[in-house]
């Protein structure tokens, strides 16, 4: 039987913008307490569009709530030597609280190389194998902005997580991969039984289908389709793409991996695109950045 209830929206972007006045609240505190403020530093190579809008959009956030940040440009042609000698830089500055490098790199740049350089502490990205490990073993850490700006819906929309089935379509780095460690800890959220799927998965439509609470970050336009969604199925939606749209006036629109006016109305819980897991990502990275500051993560 379909679920005849009107599906919780869960909005990503009102949820961000809580999380940001919260944070400002906490700049103000420490200010008034004579306290250094949160300082990131955002540290970009190369000219490509989409790089530059991301960490713009980081700086600005930055900005918007009193955090101190710093936007380190770098040449496209940089050497591998002189960018980890930036990183180097960064590492060593005692103002500086956290450190982004954003990807994609240059070609000749090894993303492995930059990463591992980058020191715990300041990795407010959570990227780092140490920060990965630590998430892995449900240590404290810095959960990556994704993975954590999901957490956090499900945390603020008391989703119930325990003992339901979590299918994760999507296997990433920087998302379906830590979701999948995320939501099968012992903590809450988490504590579901998970199954990680992949493009080697068979018969993905049936297990979907068994999922109380579906992931998917496969990078697909509309892939989840009403048949491949249980009833009262919470949907989380991470894919983001652009389509020509005529009639908008940016002459495009964005929708996500789920086939959203189908699967909505037989789901319990989901996530827009756009407004859903977007919004989220700038608050996770904003607040990883403040326990940075307050050594919440390695005191
Ligand atoms: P990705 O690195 O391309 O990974 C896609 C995953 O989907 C891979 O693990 C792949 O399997 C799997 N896959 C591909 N075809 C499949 C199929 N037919 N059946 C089952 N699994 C299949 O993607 P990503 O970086 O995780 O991103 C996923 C989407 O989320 C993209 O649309 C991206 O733009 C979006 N995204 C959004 C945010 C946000 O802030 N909202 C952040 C990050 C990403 P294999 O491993 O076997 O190849």
């Amino acid at each position: 039987m379909e679920n005849e209830n009107q599906p919780l929206i869960i909005d990503g972007k009102k949820t961000s913008a809580t999380i940001k006045e919260e944070l400002a609240k906490e700049v103000v505190k420490i200010k008034e307490a004579g306290g250094k403020v949160p300082h990131l530093a955002a540290v970009l190579v190369g000219d490509d569009g989409a790089s530059q809008t991301y960490v713009g959009a980081k700086v600005k956030a930055c900005e918007q709530i009193g955090f101190t940040s710093t936007l380190v440009k770098l040449e496209a042609d940089i050497s591998e030597e002189d960018l980890l000698a930036e990183v180097d830089k960064i590492n060593e500055n005692p103002d500086i609280d956290g450190m982004i490098v954003q990807l994609p790199l240059p070609k000749q740049i090894s993303v492995e190389k930059v990463t591992a350089r980058i020191r715990p502490e300041k990795d407010v990205d959570g990227f780092t194998p140490a920060n990965v490990g630590r998430m892995a073993l449900n240590w404290p850490t810095y959960v990556s902005a994704t993975p954590n700006g999901i957490l956090e819906l499900i945390k603020r929309y008391e989703i119930e997580t325990s003992g339901k089935h979590c299918v994760v379509i999507g296997r990433s780095h920087i998302v379906g991969s830590p979701m999948s460690i995320l939501m099968g800890r012992n903590d809450t959220p988490g504590n579901c039984t998970v199954t990680l799927t992949h493009s080697r998965t068979k018969n993905l439509p049936e297990i979907c289908r068994s999922a109380d609470i579906l992931i998917v970050a496969i990078g697909k336009p509309e892939f989840v389709t009403k048949d491949m969604v249980k009833p009262g199925a919470v949907i989380i939606d991470v894919g983001i793409h652009r389509v020509p749209d005529e009639t908008k006036k940016s002459g495009f629109r964005l929708i996500g991996d789920v086939k959203f006016d189908e699967v909505a109305p037989i789901s319990s819980a989901i996530t827009p695109v756009p407004g859903g897991v977007g919004p989220m990502t700038i608050a996770s990275l904003l607040y990883n950045t403040l326990m940075a500051a307050q050594g919440r993560v390695y005191p």
